[in-house]
């Protein structure tokens, strides 16, 4: 049996850039090909020549690294002399019967084929002496085994919801035990309620009231280990970018019994509110959201905990906002959600024109339904939620919206929210010209 495992990184360099700002401020929108660009400081394409995953051992955390051999043809950017072989590096592989999968968002999976030609983006990173870290992988060769490209993962991302579902997930019915690592725990926060703060951060997912994930704290242990069936919390070794990672274990069923959380042990921390300082109980809770099955949001959903720039001096996270919640329902519900479905309008649609907007579903026990029109690539235009009525002759959803100027790919988004409020989305791709 393969085991997967998969690593999942709180936030970016850009972290730095944004700690002094408010949270909810936006960044400037980029696509995914702009971030994994700008944060390149080496761009090349060249041969895989050779491939080696190996355990490497930090003090508290063990985790598989591949290590491998490129020889350049062609540099798109560099900001050193490139030797014409050069050596790269990046979390995941596999030994044995254990694979590891690093996503590093926004860009996704991370893995190098075994042989054959390659876009490679890095950056400079000194944890392996005269290595460069891999930030993203393309294939160029037309080969049957190419593994994945660099955007092959957006299956449920760009659908708006403000939240995306990784795909597998806890048993939700059954309470989750987890563990402390006091020996990992930073010297400024040893002595601050640290570990209330972590059980903070697991509480706000369990008192949603409308979903039905529940945690234990079961203790503390010695060693932050891998895969070993004790779900542990601490501070280690992560990527030089990363504020935390959340490494996932799950099974050929797509369930899973294990998780584990490592913060950034050369990242600064505080319990509550400091400036510059991440929040444990902030940083905790994006991390636990991972555990219940959420993902990143990059593209929309800066204003959710789930948000992949975690921000210094911000106690913003201690509390799930509506996506965050949404997603929570979606993956373990505690009561049936409403049914949901666009079945108008088309693909094709006309400038200045008036559409009526049509679902179907649930009609009973619903406290509103409504729509709204975003974009699909520059995530320029969002119109904010508008109501849709019941029409009982058609027994359907309906509203009346007029494309005015807008231009290009839009989504429809259609939400429903039951008197409980549980909430259910459908998302319809549709073209203006
Ligand atoms: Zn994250």
């Amino acid at each position: 049996m393969t085991l997967l495992l998969i690593l999942i990184f709180a936030s970016t360099i850009l972290v730095e850039a944004y700690a002094n700002q408010n949270v909810l401020e936006k960044p400037k929108k980029r696509t995914k090909k702009e971030m994994l660009d700008d944060e390149s400081t080496e761009i090349v394409v060249g041969e895989v020549k050779s491939k080696e995953s190996k355990w490497v051992n930090s003090t508290y955390v063990s985790q598989i690294y591949t290590f491998a051999k490129i020889t350049i043809d062609k540099t798109e950017r560099t900001t050193t002399n490139l030797p014409e072989t050069i050596k790269v590096f990046y979390e995941g592989g596999t030994i044995g019967n254990t694979s590891s999968v690093a996503i590093r968002n926004p860009w996704g999976i991370i893995e190098l084929p075994n042989e054959g030609q390659v876009k490679v983006h890095l950056v400079e990173d000194d944890r392996f002496e005269n290595n460069y870290y891999v930030l993203g992988v393309e294939t160029l060769d037309e080969e049957p085994n190419v593994i994945r490209g660099i955007y092959d993962i957006d299956i449920i991302e760009e659908y708006q919801l403000d939240f995306e579902w990784i795909g597998n997930y806890l048993d939700s019915y059954v309470s989750v035990d987890w563990y402390s690592v006091a020996d990992t725990v930073p010297n400024e926060i040893v002595n601050d309620g640290w570990l209330n703060a972590l059980d903070a951060g697991f509480d706000n997912w369990e008192n949603d009231a409308l979903s039905s994930m529940s945690f234990d704290f079961e203790g503390d242990r010695n060693y932050l280990t891998p895969d070993n069936g004790y779900s542990e919390v601490g501070w280690g070794t992560v990527s030089a970018s990363c504020v935390a990672v959340t490494y996932l274990y799950p099974t050929d069923s797509w369930e899973r019994e294990e998780f584990d959380i490592v913060f950034s042990d050369t990242k600064s921390w505080a319990v509550g509110y400091e400036a510059n300082h991440y929040d444990v109980e902030s940083l905790c809770t994006h991390e636990v959201g991972h555990v219940v099955g959420l993902m990143d949001l990059d593209d929309t959903g800066s204003n959710q905990v789930m948000w992949y720039e975690a921000t210094a001096g911000s106690t913003y996270w201690q509390s799930l906002k509506t996506g965050d919640k949404a997603g929570a329902q979606y993956i373990t519900p505690l009561y049936s959600q409403p049914t949901i479905d666009i079945t108008w309008p088309l693909t094709y649609l006309d400038q200045y024109t008036n559409y009526e907007i049509r679902a179907t579903g649930t009609s009973s026990g619903i406290s509103y339904v409504k729509y709204k029109i975003t974009s699909r690539e520059s995530y320029t235009y969002e119109s904010g939620w508008s109501s849709m009525t019941w029409d009982s002759g058609d027994s359907r959803w309906e509203a009346t919206w007029n494309t005015g100027s807008l231009d290009g790919d839009y989504w429809i988004v259609v939400m429903s929210k039951k008197t409980n409020g549980m909430l259910m989305y459908d998302v319809h791709a549709v073209n203006i010209s």
